[in-house]
């Protein structure tokens, strides 16, 4: 395996401008986007490419370095109603994949035919997401992972077979992040599946807002730039908002 290209932290005038990119963009490329802008040397193209389980660690990896260890989320309980938090150790979350061990790819010999199916990348989800029908947008991804392109009797062979569903979700089992919540109310108990991709986005967002908060806090009362104010730490920013009572 090859070393990862360098990492930095989302942060200040990086965090802004990534955000405003991201913005506009389709969901699934978002997250794709908060990471080339942590790391700069890396290319984009390659990590639309990269299998997901692969591009999850990154983001694990980004989170970690850019807000903290741990992933903190609210839930509403589907029976009463009741807000409840849940948090998830980053560090815990990328031992579990290290001890795992995910394959990225699968082969085996079955009726008569040998497939192949690899771990779907980015580039997969966004050519199968512009196809409408839910159960042909399935089947687009699955023959995608298998190589086979053209829709074709041979295809259809390969793609309908029961073990190529079963195995696409073996090789798929790392990228999906379960918890399970217990209502402190009412004791009901309801699995919540978390999408790091959004998850990251969501707190990206959330931090660029607080930081274009604290500019504009700062800049009426110190009449700082915008780029000097993103370039303090949070920790500096919070200091001098501290001071301000605001
Ligand atoms: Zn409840």
């Amino acid at each position: 395996m090859s070393p990862r290209p360098p990492m930095h932290a989302l942060t200040g005038e990086c965090l802004l401008a990534a955000c405003e990119q991201a913005q506009g963009e389709h969901p699934l490329l978002r997250p794709l986007t908060l990471l080339a802008a942590a790391m700069p040397t890396h290319d984009r193209q390659a990590l639309l490419e990269l299998p997901l389980g692969a591009r999850d660690r990154l983001l694990l990896e980004l989170r970690r370095l850019s807000f903290g260890p741990t992933l903190r989320g609210y839930a509403s309980c589907p029976q009463c109603g009741t807000g409840m938090e849940f948090g998830l150790e980053v560090a815990e979350a990328l031992q579990t994949i290290a001890a795992t061990d995910q394959p990225t790819s699968v082969g085996w010999h079955e009726a008569g035919m040998d497939l192949q199916l690899r771990q779907a990348t980015t580039a997969d989800l966004l050519a199968c997401a512009r196809t409408p029908m839910p159960a042909q947008a399935v089947r687009s991804l699955l023959a995608r992972c298998l190589g086979v392109s053209a829709s074709s009797v041979d295809t259809d062979q390969r793609v309908d077979l029961p073990s190529v569903r079963a195995h696409f979700d073996r090789l798929h089992a790392d990228s999906e992040w379960r918890c399970v919540l217990r209502c402190p109310q009412c004791t009901h108990e309801d699995i919540w599946n978390l999408d790091i991709g959004d998850f990251i986005w969501i707190e990206a967002r959330h931090a660029a807002r607080r930081l274009l908060t604290d500019i504009h806090t700062l800049a009426m009362h110190y009449g700082w730039s915008e780029p000097a104010i993103a370039a303090l730490s949070q920790q500096r920013r919070d200091a001098y908002l501290e001071l301000l009572g605001a």
